[in-house]
């Protein structure tokens, strides 16, 4: 079976097979990476709420996205090549990573504005995934944020999220609502440690 078929065929709805060497594949490459937290949460925690958010709140039942949503920081923070995702689970899925993933060549001001850029250019599939992860990021800028960063970084963090989601709302209502919701959420939290100093 070449991959093209292989991708039509297995990515049907009743194919769970596909998701579950994903997840295997996935762990195995963030294998000792944590979050940026304080909690040091495992990475692999965060691939798969987006994929959960995906599926149970956006009512997600497209195994593509949910698959290329347990993948989709592969390419950019594990040693996997777009080509091995390819190899492993055919085109149309690191097509969809690669729509996913950061130019890591370029600085991180440049890709930051590329994202902002290029989300209303995404393809449904791919804006999908953005708003989830972007919903999760968020929420871990409130409650588990990255140790190095300041109240200010993590501020500018929320900002240029909004600007991004700016770029792909028209997707799915329910991730668009949950967004707003856990932005303010989150500047709430800001505001209240900025005050108790
Ligand atoms: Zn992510």
């Amino acid at each position: 079976m070449s991959a093209v078929d292989a991708d039509r065929s297995e990515f049907g709805t009743g194919g769970l097979s596909v998701l579950f060497r994903a997840m295997a594949y996935a762990t195995e490459l963030h294998r000792g990476q944590t979050r940026k937290g304080p909690r040091k949460r495992p990475y692999i925690e965060h691939p798969v709420e987006v994929a959960e958010m995906l599926w149970e709140l956006a009512g997600v039942r497209d195994l593509l996205v949910i698959t290329a949503a347990i993948l989709h920081d592969t390419v950019e923070d594990t040693h996997a090549s777009l080509a091995d995702l390819g190899t492993r689970f055919g085109p149309e899925l690191s097509n969809l990573v690669a729509e996913l993933s950061d130019d890591k060549r370029l600085e991180r001001a440049e890709r930051k504005r590329l994202q902002i850029e290029t989300a209303p250019h995404k393809s449904p599939r791919a804006r999908l995934i953005k708003l989830a992860d972007k919903i999760v990021n968020v929420r871990d800028v409130g409650l588990d944020p990255p140790q190095s960063w300041s109240l200010s970084r993590r501020s500018e963090y929320l900002s240029w999220s909004e600007r991004v989601v700016a770029g792909l709302r028209g997707t799915n209502r329910a991730l668009e609502e949950r967004f707003d919701a856990v932005l303010v959420e989150t500047r709430g939290i800001l505001e209240r440690e900025e005050e108790s100093g």
